[in-house]
């Protein structure tokens, strides 16, 4: 059996897998995400939990949002507790195993080139997930890619280009990040709102600034192609950079109708002449890509050692 975990800001989940990657069991708990030490209590409980509904101990991979330093501490917004806390040798010693800990956006493309995923079998893939930030991973012949120091994919932290800027006049924006003006801004769900305000509309969650397009509102359909632009723009970027034959999309925005089949169009616009638009795919597995992904890093170690 094989596990995984999504530690979010609000929300852990565990999945139970078995050898052929079906949903065994699958649940959720609150995130105890101010106190680390209930953290790795509440860790522990689901892996033992698991480990009673399987009936073995199965192989552990833990999806984590943010970037693991080289102490092993992760780096974490919304997780102030795990701050200092080298996370790793912490689990080992309660969970009794060795858990593999990675990213939450590279947990999802691996899970997308898994079995059964959007870009099965693929050796060169990205993944672009547009949810409340725009967060990435990539596959490269047929490896993760990490990079130094883990900041690989970070495509949403890229700058806004600045004729975009000027052509519609858009605002300036300061990143959480702590640089000025990073894609994510203005291409995440978030800054599709934020771009529906700056042509004039008033709606306050990607929802509504949908019903607004739907009903023919015309900042509503000005975000859009905008947003659109933007989003082609930096998705281009990540082609010249990495070459990947399909971008998996997932998060929120995602689920956008019309969205991921307007994008190779809107891509090939910022590419040279010649270059081949990659496949462009909604994820398959949607919110679940961070625990299947992390399971299928989780089962990887095991086979390794
Ligand atoms: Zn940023």
């Amino acid at each position: 059996m094989h596990y995984g975990i999504d530690i979010g800001g609000t929300k852990t989940e565990i999945a139970v897998y078995d050898q052929n990657w079906q949903v065994q069991s699958r649940w959720r708990e609150p995130t105890p995400a101010a106190d680390g030490d209930a953290l790795l209590g509440l860790l522990q409980t689901l892996v033992q939990e698991a480990d009673r509904r399987a009936g073995v101990r199965g192989t552990l991979g833990i999806g984590v949002p943010g970037v693991l330093d080289r102490r092993g501490c992760l780096i974490a917004a919304n997780l102030p507790g795990l701050r200092d806390l080298p996370l790793g040798a912490a689990l080992t010693t309660r969970l009794e195993r060795q858990p593999v800990l990675e990213n939450d956006s590279r947990c999802f493309i691996v899970s997308e080139v898994g079995p059964g995923g959007a870009a099965a079998a693929a050796s060169h893939a990205f993944g672009a997930i547009l949810g409340t930030g725009a967060g990435g991973g990539a596959v490269i012949e047929g490896q993760l890619l990490r990079g130094a120091g883990g900041l690989a994919g970070e495509w949403g932290h890229l700058p806004l280009p600045a004729l975009a800027r000027e052509r519609h006049d858009l605002p300036r924006v300061a990143c959480g990040c702590g640089l000025p003006d990073c894609l994510e801004s203005y291409i995440a769900g978030p800054g599709l709102v934020r771009l529906h305000h700056h042509f004039g509309g008033e709606s306050e969650s990607t929802l509504a600034w949908q019903q607004a397009l739907q009903a023919g509102e015309d900042a509503a359909r000005r975000a859009h192609d905008c947003h659109l632009e933007l989003l082609g723009g930096a998705l281009a970027n990540v082609v010249k950079l990495l070459a990947p034959e399909v971008i998996v999309v997932g998060g929120g925005v995602s689920l956008v109708p019309g969205l991921v089949e307007a994008l190779p169009a809107a891509l090939a616009e910022h590419l040279f002449a010649g270059v081949p638009t990659p496949a462009i795919v909604r994820s398959r597995f949607g919110d679940a890509s961070g625990v299947r992904g992390a399971a299928m890093l989780g089962a990887r170690a095991r086979m390794l050692t």
